[in-house]
Parts: C-alpha cells; structure tokens; sequence
C-alpha cells in the first residue's frame, strides 16, 4: 500500500492500517526503517492531541486490572484509548512480564480501546524508541488517551516518565507499617500515587496514604503549581477511578494555564532527538570497519592491562575519524 494511503487510513482510525504502521515501526529491517520514518512525517501533523500518561508498579499491584477499569470507564466517558506497554525484559529473560495476551481481556474487545504490548527482544533503548513512535501513530489516528505502562527493570520507570506528560505509582494498600520497597528515584518521578487494593482494609489503606504523603512532603517539588496527591483506589470493584480521572484533568489544566506542559512536551522532544542521534552514532561507530577490525584486538589489550582504557578509547575514536 502506498504511504499516503496508508497515512490516510491510519487518520481514519482504521485498525489494519493502525496495525500495519506499527509493524512498520517495530520491524529492524532496514528498508522498513525508511518507510517508517516516512510514515511518522506525514503523520505528525495530526499528532500531540493527548494526554500522555504513564502507570508503573510491581509486578501484582493490579496495573492492568486497573487500566482495565479506567480505560473502560474513559471510552464510556466517550474517549478513545491507547495502551502501550514497556517491557525489556523479554530482552533479558526471553519472556515477558506485561506481554501476556490474557492481561486486559474486557479492554482489549472494546472498539475504543487498543492495546499493544510491548515490542519483543530489544534493549530499553530500542523499546522507548518504538513506543515513542507508535505513540505517535496513536494520536494520529484520534486516541486521546495513550496509557503507556510499564514494570520497574532497570531504567525503564525513568524511560517512560521522560515520555509522558503524567506518570503515576500505584502501590499497594496493604503495606501495613512500611513503605513497601519504594524506589526513591521512582517516588521522585510520580506525579500521583495510586494506592490500590483499598477494597482489602480501610484503616491499611488509610495508615499507607498517610505515609505516602509523609515521604512526600520530603522531596522536592517537580512544579510549584503541582503537589503530588495520593489517591486510594479499588481497580477491582472499579472504586476511585472517575476521581483519578479529574485529578489528571486538573494536572493538565493546571499545567497548560502555566505553560508547563508544552514546555515539558518540547523538551522531551529535544531529548530524544538527542537520545536518537547518540544511539545512532554509537550503531556508525560499531559498524565501522576499521573500528570492527580493530576493537576486539583493543579490547582484551585493556583488559590485560597492556593499554590504558583512555588510550585505546582514543585510538578507537582516531581511527573512526579517519
Ligand atoms: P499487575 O501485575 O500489576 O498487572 O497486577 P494485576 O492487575 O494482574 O493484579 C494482580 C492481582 O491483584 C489479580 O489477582 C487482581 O485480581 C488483584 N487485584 C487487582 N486490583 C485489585 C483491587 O483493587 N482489589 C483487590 N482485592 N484485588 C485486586
């Protein structure tokens, strides 16, 4: 099919089409690469209109139980959702912790729904990419709201807060006395956190918003015109979600009204460009033949200790260069 056409159809919310575009974005052959890059310029323009949000959580928090209620009550509410997933461990294990099929079943058959899960064997590095652009390709074709969801390996809460214009925690409610091995660099990304389970006991759930709050108030604030709420939900018996649904709509309002929020937009589309172009180089300098010929040969000289690493790394970059 051609571009245009394809382009076309994906504006017109056309699932074929939808799905083609992202397997065009997902594939690494290079002739596809080409084709997608073509893609996503026709696209966008029609691209941005949003809300970006990202969910992250531990493995049995109920993320999907939950993007399950709060997508559906948001396609009642009219809107057209997106469910994107970053997932790298299926790089690393061979499988995967959000890719499973059966996650989501009620969504998944809802026609303003889309779900896709993460795209398979790929560094991080890779995945955000992908994500990024299917997220893209979404909003082209007139979803309105892109859940981007995601697992704490590594570096990915990280990833995925620097692509959404909201990210939220949502941890459990029956921590009890502690909080619940928290990640301080996650808690300093959320913009909300989500306490679920609160359907199980009441009085935990209090006890655990309290403290949420309390390690809150330590953390510096990401905006003066944004403080972090914590909110008690029950994904299963669909409790608190229409709340979590206005507290976004206040973010955003709040955000827009300060110019916050096409601010953070343009500088994560800076950041990309950037975050492209340093993978990309890195993939020239690899593929180098010189470079090829020479690295393995560099490589054990330092780790035998008969080259320092500075130097060989410099003879590398010299003879890249030439
Ligand atoms: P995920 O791994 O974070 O996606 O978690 P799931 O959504 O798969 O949920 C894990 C388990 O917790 C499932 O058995 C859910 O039914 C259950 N669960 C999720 N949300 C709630 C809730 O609000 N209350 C209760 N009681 N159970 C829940």
């Amino acid at each position: 099919m051609e571009l245009h056409t394809l382009a076309e159809h994906i504006r017109s919310g056309n699932i074929r089409a939808i799905g083609k575009g992202i397997t065009l974005i997902e594939s690494r052959k290079p002739e596809h690469s080409e084709k997608a890059a073509q893609l996503l310029e026709l696209l966008l323009p029609y691209s941005g209109n949003s809300l970006r949000i990202g969910i992250t959580g531990v493995p049995g928090v109920g993320k999907s139980t939950f993007i399950e209620a709060f997508g559906s009550y948001l396609t009642d509410q009219g809107h057209k959702v997106a469910v994107l997933a970053v997932d790298p461990s299926s790089q690393i294990t061979g499988g995967s912790i959000l890719g499973d099929k059966t996650r989501m079943e009620e969504l998944s058959r809802n026609p303003k729904a889309f779900i896709r899960p993460s795209p398979a064997g790929e560094t991080l590095g890779g995945v955000a990419r992908r994500t990024r652009e299917t997220m893209l390709l979404c909003e082209a074709a007139g979803y309105d709201v892109v859940i981007v969801e995601t697992v704490g390996v590594g570096q990915s809460e990280t990833t995925v807060a620097s692509m959404v214009d909201f990210f939220m925690l949502l941890q459990l409610a029956t921590a009890g006395d502690e909080l619940q091995g928290i990640k301080k660099g996650v808690m300093e990304l959320a913009d909300a956190i989500i306490v679920n389970k609160a359907d199980i006991d009441r009085q935990k759930t209090e006890l655990a918003k309290g403290q949420y709050e309390n390690a809150l108030h330590i953390l510096r604030p990401k905006s003066r015109n944004w403080s972090v709420p914590v909110l008690a939900v029950s994904a299963l018996q669909h409790q608190g979600v229409p709340e979590v649904w206005q507290m976004l709509s206040r973010f955003r309002e709040a955000m827009q009204a300060s110019g916050e929020f096409a601010a953070a937009r343009k500088r994560q589309a800076v950041d990309w460009m950037w975050s492209l172009l340093l993978d990309d180089l890195k993939q020239l300098f690899l593929d180098h033949p010189d470079v090829k010929g020479i690295y393995p040969q560099l490589q054990q000289a330092v780790a035998q200790g008969i080259t320092t690493p500075a130097a060989a790394s410099r003879r590398l970059l010299d003879i890249f260069r030439r």
